[in-house]
C-alpha cells in the first residue's frame, strides 16, 4: 500500500499558496488568472507562471509568512502511523517544495516526502519551474499521478489518495482507495466514482487506524472498497 496527500486544503486548513499570491501581488491579474483557470481556460502551469510573476516577497518576508500557517493537528498523528507501519507516502502538490517544506517543519514534521513545483527566489522575484509536467497533458502543472504509475502499481500494492481540487482528479481516478472533499468528492459523486468522503484528516486517520492491522501494512495490503462513507 502506497499513501499520496494533496497538500493545500487537505493538509492545510485553506489554500496557502492562494492566499499567499493574493496578499503580496501588486495587482488583481492574478484574480482573472484563477478565474480563467477555473473555467479550464488556461492550464495550471499558465495560471501559476502568471500569477508567481506578479508576486513581491523577499525570502525573509516569505518564512515570516509561513509561520503563520498551520495545518491539520491529525497530519502529525497520520505521518507518525504511516511511519509504523512503514507505509510509503509523500504529499504530491501543485504548491512549491520549499514553501511546503517550510511550513512542515514550522509544525513540526520533518523528512516527510515532498512532491511539488519547484522555486527559486531573486531578490523579491518567484521564479517557478514544472519538473513533473506531463507533456501529454495541457491541465496539470504537475502530474500527480506520475508518483505510482509505475510498475510497482497493482492491486496487490494499492494507492490510496487523499485530496480536495481539481489538480487532484487525474491522480485520484487512477488510485485504488479515495478519500476526497469539496471539489475532488464533488467530481466523483457526479461521474458515479467509488470515494471515502472525508472532512478533515481525523477521518482520514480513524479510518485507517481503526482498520485491523492486516488491511493496513505494507505487507498484507487489502482495503475494503466503499462507496461514498460519510464520516460522523
Ligand atoms: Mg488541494
Amino acid at each position: 500500500m502506497r499513501v499520496f496527500i494533496d497538500f493545500d486544503n487537505t493538509v492545510t486548513k485553506g489554500d496557502v499558496l492562494n492566499e499567499m499570491i493574493g496578499r503580496y501581488s501588486i495587482s488583481d491579474d492574478w484574480m482573472a488568472l484563477e478565474k480563467a483557470w477555473q473555467l479550464g481556460e488556461i492550464s495550471t502551469k499558465e495560471c501559476l507562471m502568471g500569477q508567481m510573476k506578479g508576486v513581491r516577497i523577499s525570502r525573509q518576508e516569505l518564512i515570516k509568512y509561513l509561520k503563520t500557517v498551520r495545518i491539520d493537528p491529525y497530519f502529525s498523528k497520520l505521518v507518525d502511523f504511516l511511519r509504523m507501519r512503514e507505509i510509503e507516502s509523500s504529499i504530491v502538490s501543485d504548491n512549491f517544495e520549499p514553501i511546503i517544506d517550510i511550513i512542515l517543519e514550522n509544525n513540526g514534521i520533518k523528512d516527510f516526502k515532498i512532491c511539488g513545483n519547484h522555486l527559486k527566489i531573486y531578490k523579491d522575484r518567484l521564479f517557478p519551474s514544472f519538473p513533473y509536467q506531463n507533456p501529454n497533458c495541457s491541465f496539470c502543472a504537475h502530474c500527480k499521478k506520475v508518483h505510482f504509475m509505475d510498475d510497482t502499481h497493482s492491486k496487490n500494492n494499492p494507492i490510496v489518495y487523499i485530496g480536495d481540487g481539481r489538480s487532484d482528479i487525474c491522480a485520484a481516478k487512477e488510485a485504488d482507495v479515495v478519500f476526497a472533499k469539496d471539489t475532488l468528492l464533488e467530481y466523483f459523486k457526479k461521474h458515479r466514482l467509488s470515494c471515502i468522503e472525508f472532512n478533515d484528516l481525523s477521518g482520514v486517520y480513524e479510518y485507517l487506524n481503526g482498520l485491523p492491522f492486516g488491511l493496513v501494512s505494507c505487507r498484507q495490503p487489502k482495503l475494503p472498497s466503499i462507496l461514498y462513507e460519510k464520516f460522523e
